[in-house]
């Protein structure tokens, strides 16, 4: 309550980071919080709370279009990036250069991908890359970036792994709720998801697996998860992953709302402000995602300065201790050191309204007018 009182007149617009827990969610974790029951117990409660991570199973693989057996339960969307990679025993592994870093931190020794200055897969560099690379060869690059919102040529990538008998693994985890998926028809190998950016909750996320691919697990025990995942299930995780998905699956309508008001600020700010820039703006880019550099004035001190307002934002990456480093995305895309330097990620999301977007504008002028 205190939490939420204090935060009223936050304007968050940090969507690529977290979004705010779903009331379906919400509702179906505290179902099943209190309820002793250990998915793996042969008694009733331990049936019941099976029963819950089968729902969940089911709703996310309907969301997602994959089969329940395809689902594997993680701890999050780092967790099933680092059992694609690492699971997969692949002697060699290419990863686009502008991975979350999970991936990278997952693999230092892959080969990297050359990305354009918009950042976009190097398809050309890829295919030179695979004509040398050892085989089993895994390719793993991510649906959509979370710094640019980028949208990656995932088919081509599918199609280029075929040529060349090479696995794919997609980190879908900025995609999921923002891009159409359909694992089945889509012909990859393997797809990392997240909870917590849909509006579930953090903590737990999950590995979808082509059924007849082997993959040896990093979490081993009690053999859960088809012995792809030991350990007991997160059920409260789980309950509100499955009822997020559900829940974002009928949002049609929240998406135009989300485009309108990315479109809405992008366009007052660069009217006002020629001088400014949207990272990537003629790519194809997430509907909620913009990259924007502000003349003058470094990513660090718009995020505090923002804070001060009352608006959350994001500097491209932010270490887990807060500081911020220069974003690993926009030096890969080659940009010149005051575009990486001075440029901060704004993310939308479904409880954004016009008002938020007005004082986003307001502020952001502001803000710029100050320093400049
Ligand atoms: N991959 C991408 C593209 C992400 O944006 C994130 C989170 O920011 C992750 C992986 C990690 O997911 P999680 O926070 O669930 O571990």
């Amino acid at each position: 309550m205190k939490f939420l009182e204090k935060n009223k007149r936050v304007v968050y617009v940090d969507y690529n980071a977290t979004a705010p827990l779903r009331p379906e969610a919400k509702s179906a974790i505290i179902e099943v919080l209190g309820n002793p029951g250990n998915p793996s117990s042969v008694h009733s409660m331990g049936r019941q709370a099976k029963n819950v991570i089968e729902r969940s199973r089911s709703q996310i693989s309907e969301f997602i279009g994959a089969g329940q057996e395809n689902v594997v339960f993680t701890s999050g969307g780092t967790e099933a990036d680092i059992l694609a990679l690492k699971g997969s025993n692949c002697s060699s592994i290419l990863i686009s250069s502008i991975e979350h870093d999970a991936v990278l931190g997952a693999v230092p020794e892959a080969n990297r991908i050359k990305v354009s200055e918009n950042g976009l897969l190097d398809i050309e560099h890829l295919k030179s890359l695979l004509k040398e690379a050892l085989k089993p060869t895994l390719i793993s690059v991510m649906w959509a970036n979370n710094e640019t919102g980028v949208i990656q040529p995932i088919e081509a990538v599918r199609n280029l792994a075929s040529e060349f008998d090479a696995l794919v693994h997609v980190d879908a985890v900025q995609a999921l709720g923002k891009l159409p998926i359909n694992f089945l028809n889509s012909g990859i190998d393997m797809l990392s998801i997240s909870a917590h950016k849909i509006g579930g909750p953090t903590g737990i996320g999950a590995l979808i697996i082509r059924e007849d691919l082997s993959l040896e697990p990093i979490m081993v025990g009690g053999g859960q998860e088809r012995g792809k995942r030991s350990g007991t299930e997160n059920l409260a995780g789980i309950a509100g992953f499955g009822a997020a998905a559900e829940a974002c699956s009928r949002q049609e309508d929240a998406d135009k709302k989300i485009v309108h008001l990315r479109n809405h600020f992008e366009k007052a700010i660069i009217t006002k402000v020629p001088s400014a820039k949207i990272i990537a703006q003629k790519e194809k880019r997430l509907d909620n995602t913009s990259a924007i550099f502000m003349p003058g004035l470094n990513a660090e001190t718009q995020v505090m300065a923002f804070d001060l307002e009352g608006i959350a934002v994001s500097a491209g990456a932010a270490c887990s201790s807060g500081k911020v480093k220069q974003s690993h995305v926009l030096k890969a895309m080659n940009l010149p050191d005051e575009l990486i330097n001075n440029t901060i990620r704004i993310s939308f999301g479904w409880q954004n309204s016009e008002e938020d977007v007005n004082r986003l504008i307001e502020v952001w002028l502001k803000i710029y007018q100050d320093s400049n």
